[in-house]
């Protein structure tokens, strides 16, 4: 697309080799050490907002801070005991092991080891073990008549979103949770298996605790107080009732636990005669029978969390490199608030990716480059709490967002081990297998395989759990959320833990930062693509073959559902989803149709516009079309919000992609239809059906005009 649109700019082909020279693993390994050398909490970052700003500037961007105020919880005191007829039999210390070797794990202003918008109280009450706290795990106990009113919750880290623990929890009338991560959940890499905890080896070190918010996610993310608009000053704020939860809860590490799961032996049912996701424990050989408890009314625990509500700003960071069409925008952002001093992996492996990412732009900027579309780039503060800051950026933004924004890519943990991962809109699969074909892998088995080479392949659904989840599910924008992750038999990352550190990555991580520089350029291309493309390169045909998968995963579940008096019988599936499965089909059509052309414009214009003797009037018509193209390619996305949003969360806007009502971090496709089909209402299921049917007869409209 040398040429478009008459640009007296540098080549495409010119951009990309930019974007592949430029980043680099030392300048990686700078950022890196600049954001991890102390606490950068959400609201305790200005400095580090304000440095971003400069450097974006010194960059060749115009960037500002763009701050709100938000109602969220500072640590101030806990305590977790072990009590026998009233004695103590065990304290923990609730604190990771300071490390001589890694020099944040010991920094005197480190953050206290406590759960983002968790409710003060100090409960004393016996105990049950909980496996993960999923809404199944918690029907197994009732199943086998394990009683949880009244009891604390131990339960694991992993499966769903840590929130929703806590919130089942509640609604069963259990007081409090404590949270722990088990070694079962960290691959290969184990003490058990003999390999040594970090700081000398990569399995987990036993002290590390994951911190992290407990705001109900599935319900609506950002500021609890402010649910469906900017939380500027003087904002009306709302009762945080229902949104956080209602009882203490505390993490702690397998150290800790310890004793906690010794005391359970002997207690309850063992978790092996319960399903197979209950045999995971890996604490076995330290004697851990994993009972589920209750412990008996003499052995209790003492939970006591203390937390200050205030309402503080938080300073997000936006640069702008604007392209000759300004209506048509991509977005890139990252989160710089972490949990811990450190935050290697999450979030500033991302964050000195997105240097790298502007670095390289701003380079071919110097060289000549007039970008066609328009770059922002977002440093977003209050990720962890629950999205904060890109969500009320988007509830700011909204009316822009919708009219402008062709695409939001984040990355969050960008490196932390060699697996590239990622998460997107269906429009967006075919360029991010693109992308990915284009940057060659770090870890080459075969010489100049590309991460595309190494990578499954396979693209998750949009789900929440990072700060896309605002554009996608409220702004109707399509998302790809991108990383390198790590496998089974890769060191344990310790994530949220004050071993996420400058250390571990630079040892264990990413040495040699080249995941790093990876992902960087993959963003930088993936985004270049999108900037630059005559025609843009999104595939909607994607967006409907996804449409048919989840339709059939839906009427599967329609078959399957627990409930046996709601599973519906052959004929009445058919009858019920026969409009939809219609719908889709139409739009299936339509947009196979639509990208034919458009890909047939494309190839036309890049052709045309590089060849000196086209009629200048010719190529007026073709970028007009090309034009009517982008902007139904734009819109597409939008035409699946409903207003009213999803029944029981109605600040989910999408009819498609929701986080999971009891994962949080899993996406759930036709959420409106599951859930109701999960709560044995066909009338729901009807309405949504409908509803859906409506949003992509509406997409096809808006396609084949
Ligand atoms: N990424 C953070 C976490 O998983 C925040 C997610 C959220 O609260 O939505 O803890
Ligand atoms: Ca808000
Ligand atoms: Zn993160
Ligand atoms: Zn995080």
């Amino acid at each position: 697309h040398a040429a478009w649109p008459a640009s007296d700019g540098i080549s495409y082909d010119k951009l990309k080799q930019i974007l592949q020279d430029t980043p680099s693993p030392e300048r990686a390994r700078e950022w890196s050490q600049y954001y991890t050398a102390g606490p950068h909490m959400t609201g305790k970052n200005r400095s580090q907002a304000e440095w971003t700003a400069q450097k974006w500037e010194e960059f060749g961007l115009q960037s500002s801070l763009v701050n709100y105020d938000v109602y969220l919880n500072y640590p101030v005191d806990h305590r977790l005991a072990l009590l026998k007829d009233g004695e103590v039999e065990f304290e923990a210390t609730l604190e990771e092991d300071v490390l001589e070797e890694d020099p944040t794990s010991g920094l005197a202003d480190r953050i206290p080891t406590f759960h983002g918008y968790s409710a003060s109280g100090n409960v004393t009450a016996p105990y049950v073990y909980c496996n993960y706290g999923t809404y199944e795990d918690y029907e197994e106990l009732q199943k086998a008549g394990v009683e949880l009113e009244g009891k604390i919750a131990l339960i694991k880290y992993g499966g769903i979103f840590r929130g929703l623990k806590l919130k089942r929890a509640s609604e069963l009338g259990m007081v409090g949770g404590v949270i722990y991560s088990d070694p079962g959940d960290d691959g290969e890499i184990t003490e058990e298996n003999g390999y040594k905890p970090y700081p000398d080896g990569p399995a987990r070190n036993p002290s590390s605790v994951q911190r992290g918010s407990v705001e109900y996610l599935s319900v609506a993310p950002g500021d609890p107080t402010t649910i469906g608009y900017p939380s500027l000053p003087g904002a009306p704020r709302q009762s945080t009732d229902g949104k956080i939860p209602d009882i203490p809860s505390l993490p702690i590490s397998y150290a800790e636990a310890l004793p906690l799961l010794k005391a359970l032996n002997g207690h309850g049912p063992n978790a092996s005669s319960f399903p197979s996701s209950w045999h995971t424990g890996g604490l076995a050989y330290k004697g851990i029978h994993y009972n589920t408890g209750p412990t008996p009314s003499t052995l209790t625990l003492n939970l006591v969390n203390t937390q200050s509500y205030v309402t503080t700003p938080l300073w997000n960071v936006l640069g702008i490199i604007n392209g000759s069409i300004p209506d048509e925008v991509i977005i890139i952002g990252n989160h710089r608030d972490a949990w811990i001093a450190g935050g290697a992996g999450d979030p500033n492996s991302g964050s000195a990716a997105l240097m790298e990412v502007i670095r390289s732009f701003s380079a071919a900027l110097a060289q000549g480059w007039k970008p066609l579309r328009t770059l922002v780039f977002a440093s977003w503060d209050g990720e962890e709490y629950g999205l904060l800051g890109s969500t009320e950026w988007v509830e700011e933004y909204l009316p822009w967002l919708s009219e402008a924004t062709v695409a939001y890519i984040n990355v969050d943990v960008g490196a932390r081990g060699p697996n590239f991962q990622t998460s997107a809109a269906p429009v967006l699969n075919k360029l991010i297998e693109a992308a990915t074909g284009e940057v060659l892998s770090p870890n080459q088995t075969v010489a100049g395989q590309t991460v595309r080479d190494t990578w499954s392949g396979h693209i998750s659904t949009m789900g929440s759990g990072s700060d896309f989840t605002a554009f996608q599910d409220f702004a109707g924008v399509p998302c790809i959320d991108v990383g390198f992750g790590a496998g089974k038999g890769d060191p344990v990352y310790h994530y949220h833990s004050n071993y996420d550190s400058f250390r571990w990555m630079e040892r264990f991580g990413d040495p040699g930062w080249g995941y790093h520089v990876a992902i960087a350029k993959i963003i930088a291309v993936l985004a270049a693509e999108l900037v630059e493309a005559p025609v843009i390169g999104f595939s909607a045909t994607e967006y409907a073959e996804g449409l048919g998968r989840y339709l059939e995963s839906v009427k599967a579940k329609a078959r399957t559902v627990s409930d046996e008096t709601a599973a519906m019988d052959p004929a009445i599936e058919e009858a019920t989803f026969a409009p939809l499965d219609q719908a889709i089909t139409a739009f299936r059509h339509t947009a196979t149709t639509f990208d034919a052309s458009a890909a047939a414009l494309s190839t036309l214009l890049v052709s045309l516009s590089t060849t000196p003797t086209t009629p200048p009037a010719l190529l007026t018509d073709l970028y007009a079309s090309a034009r009517k193209v982008n902007t139904k390619y734009k819109l597409l996305e939008r035409q699946f919000l409903y207003a009213p949003g999803l029944d029981s969360r109605s600040w989910f806007k999408h009819v498609v992609f929701a986080p999971g009502l009891w994962t949080g971090y899993a996406g759930a496709t036709f959420p409106g239809i599951v859930e109701a089909l999960e709560e044995g209402n066909r009338t729901g299921v009807g309405k949504w059906v409908g509803i859906v049917g409506g949003r992509v007869e509406g997409a096809g409209k808006l396609l084949g005009e």
